[in-house]
């Protein structure tokens, strides 16, 4: 192998950093249109099936919410009471979301809690806004994961943080709907607080214990048919830097929104008991403005550790896709230098770093008094052969020639195609006899195996001259016409032969010039 091909062998591969979230998130959502019409029998009756299913089955759950009351349920957790409520649509459709994409979950979500509140009889047009909650915390939730390049495969401990506190800001949006809830059903101020604490602590600890465990479960096995069926989903071409900005503003706008509601519910509690002037309500309503300031610390630290770590993550995924972009324009300047030095039919040296590599091999031998030689070869009637097979097989022709000189010589030598059909072989550390018996060996296989043309093999023969450094070779080119004057002494003795530059005699060899060409 020739040093040329060495170059291009060692250049680096691509750093492998598409991890599966990465292609994933340049996947986008998974498109209804395209299961229905690509997917395969089977793809079409799982996914539509299994989600027909959960639509009644959240419609079910949402209606037995009402019914059986499992809203604001008062739970006490270590002296502080807490009100959680239990909603199943909303993990059944947040788990839809989250693996399929925003409309796979907001669908059903909305279906569920429209029906619900239509049942509980709230107006048509309050229900239709009521509903909108749950898809707006998936907005949320799906935003977020789109924004980062961060795995929903909650077996890595950032990725399970990451999806808790996500999971946080997505539950107060979808609490949003108590406070309709709460006007519709015209309860007071001092069921309000039950009733939101309840929708948003609910909503957390169902994302919590039930969606992150069918996602642990789950998710694997879903990512990899999603990343095995890249043509049933959408490209998602939307600017990361805009997503990261909506994330952000939903993030500030849901926690300032939670700040305040906790402060004017628990504080409405105490304020309505001195109104009311019932100074035995007082402890009650204290006791309640306690536990509310407690629920809002730990809130608050979540928070706290949401932004920090939120922080983090997208420093960390800046930071990535700087060495990723680093790392490709190293390639691509590697690519382009090998570009730059190299012939497109042969892949041989061009002539600049032929021309290059001569100088430095002529600086080095000469600086050290080394032994090297230079060789010019060219093929024979070669305008002969492009007129009579057409310029298809001159070229292969001239591919052929290089592979031969690319398999004879040594690494350390260097092979360049220096003009149409004319090669230069530079030879370090090779005296007159080796390079000529090299040149011989050349010039045998190359007449003895021909090129296999449409109609049998097509024979061609070539002439060097060969030109060992001497010390009145005072630059690289010097030495090269040297050869090339003994290239056309070759020329001049009938061609097909290997011609040493001493033997020439350089006025005879001026005297050839005008005759050969
Ligand atoms: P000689 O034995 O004296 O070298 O004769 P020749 O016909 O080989 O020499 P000449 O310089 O007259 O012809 C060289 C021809 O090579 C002319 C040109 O059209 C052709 N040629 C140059 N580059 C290419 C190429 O890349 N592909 C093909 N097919 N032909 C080329
Ligand atoms: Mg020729
Ligand atoms: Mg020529």
């Amino acid at each position: 192998m020739n040093d040329c091909n060495h170059q291009m062998a060692r250049t680096p591969s691509p750093p492998a950093k598409d991890c599966p979230a990465d292609q994933l998130n340049r996947l986008g959502a998974v498109a209804m249109r395209r299961v229905w019409l690509f997917g395969t029998p089977r793809e079409r009756c799982l996914i539509f099936g299994s989600w027909l299913g959960s639509i009644i089955a959240s419609i079910v759950f949402g209606l037995a919410t009402v019914i059986l009351n499992w809203s604001g349920l008062p739970i006490d957790f270590g002296g502080v009471q807490v009100f959680i409520s239990l909603y199943p649509p909303l993990v059944i459709c947040q788990f839809w979301a989250l693996c399929f994409g925003w409309w796979w979950g907001a669908i059903p979500a909305y279906l569920a809690a429209f029906s619900l509140s239509v049942y509980a009889g709230m107006p048509i047009g309050w229900a239709l806004l009521f509903a909108c909650a749950n898809p707006l915390g998936f907005a949320v939730l799906t935003l977020g994961y789109r924004a980062l390049n961060i795995s929903r495969d909650l077996r890595s401990l950032s990725a399970g943080l990451f999806y808790v506190q996500l999971c946080f800001v997505a539950s107060v949006f979808s609490s949003a709907s108590a406070l309709i809830w709460s006007y519709t059903n015209r309860i007071d101020s001092l069921g309000q607080l039950p009733i939101w604490q309840g929708w948003w602590l609910g909503g957390f600890v169902q994302d919590v214990l039930v969606v992150a465990p069918l996602l642990f479960l789950f998710w694997p096995a879903i990512e990899r048919w999603r990343l095995q069926r890249p043509e049933l989903q959408l490209a998602d071409v939307t600017d990361s830097r805009r997503l990261v900005l909506r994330l952000m503003l939903a993030v500030v706008s849901g926690v300032l929104g939670y700040g305040f509601l906790t402060i004017q519910l628990g504080s409405g509690k105490v304020s309505s008991a001195l109104l009311a002037g019932e100074v035995s309500m007082l402890p009650a309503a204290v006791g309640i403005m306690m536990s509310t300031t407690w629920t809002f610390f730990w809130v608050f630290a979540l928070i706290v550790a949401f932004v920090g770590f939120f922080g983090y993550q997208l420093f960390t995924h800046w930071l990535d896709e700087n060495t990723l972009l680093v790392s490709r324009l190293e390639q691509a300047n590697l690519e382009l230098e090998v570009l730059s030095r190299t012939d497109g039919l042969t892949g041989l040296y061009n002539r600049a770093a032929t021309d290059r590599l001569l100088q430095e091999a002529w600086q080095r031998a000469s600086r050290l008094d080394e032994n090297a030689c230079v060789m010019m070869l060219d093929i024979d009637h070669f305008k002969h052969i492009n007129d009579s097979y057409g310029h298809a097989v001159g070229d292969a022709v001239i591919t052929q020639l290089a592979n031969v000189l690319r398999s004879v010589v040594r690494i350390i030598d260097v092979v360049g195609r220096y003009g149409g059909e004319e090669f230069v072989v530079i030879l370090p550390g090779t005296d007159a006899p080796g390079a000529c018996q090299l040149a011989e060996r050349m010039r045998e296989h190359i007449a003895a195996n021909g090129v296999e043309g449409a109609d049998g093999p097509i024979c061609f023969s070539v002439s060097i001259g060969v030109a060992e450094l001497q010390l009145n070779d005072n630059d690289a080119a010097a030495w090269l016409k040297r050869a090339d004057g003994a290239l056309y002494c070759a020329k001049h003795a009938g061609r097909d032969r290997v011609m040493l530059a001493q033997v020439c005699d350089p006025l005879a060899e001026e005297q050839l010039r005008p005759e050969t060409n």
